[in-house]
């Protein structure tokens, strides 16, 4: 038997209770992020433990690193600054342009196949991203002309 001084108010069990649900649901929710809701969420830790990094032991390494974090945010600008590999900082740069882009309407590609000309789809996914500008995570995405733009949806195979 529980000492009185120890028992809740059948108040508290039920707040208590109720912040336990809330618990779960926000974790269930969890499970249900998308890979990339989920970069983003761990990022937000990351940035800050490689930033401590970073200023002990300023090297290529760790500002990859710290680059990629500040990416998985959309802060593209700044990672495009922060890293030192230039095939990333050129992914950032294309990234943090692409998202201020306006979305294009170009028809089909097509391409030559033997004798058949095969249809090709009129976008194609890049990478998955988070864009600051649209708060939203979506995609970057590449018509058949080469321009990119940020996308909510993933593109559709017509
Ligand atoms: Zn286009």
């Amino acid at each position: 038997m529980t000492p009185e001084f120890l028992q809740l108010p059948e108040a508290l069990l039920e707040a208590d209770k109720r912040r336990q649900d809330a618990l779960r649901r926000k974790f269930n929710a969890r499970v249900r992020m998308s890979p990339a809701e989920m970069e983003t969420a761990r990022s937000l830790i990351l940035e800050k433990e490689l930033r401590a990094e970073f200023e002990r032991n300023p090297d290529d390494h760790t500002a990859n690193r710290l680059a990629e974090q500040l990416s998985f945010q959309g802060r593209f600008e700044e990672a495009a600054k922060v890293a030192r590999d230039p095939d990333w900082i050129r992914f950032y740069q294309m990234a943090a342009a692409a998202i201020e882009a306006e979305p294009c309407d170009c028809p089909n590609g097509y391409a030559a196949v033997g004798q058949e000309r095969i249809k090709l789809p009129r976008l194609r996914a890049i990478k998955q991203i988070y864009s600051r500008k649209h708060g939203a995570h979506g995609y970057l995405v590449e018509c058949a002309d080469g321009h990119r733009f940020f996308s909510n949806a993933a593109p559709t195979a017509d």
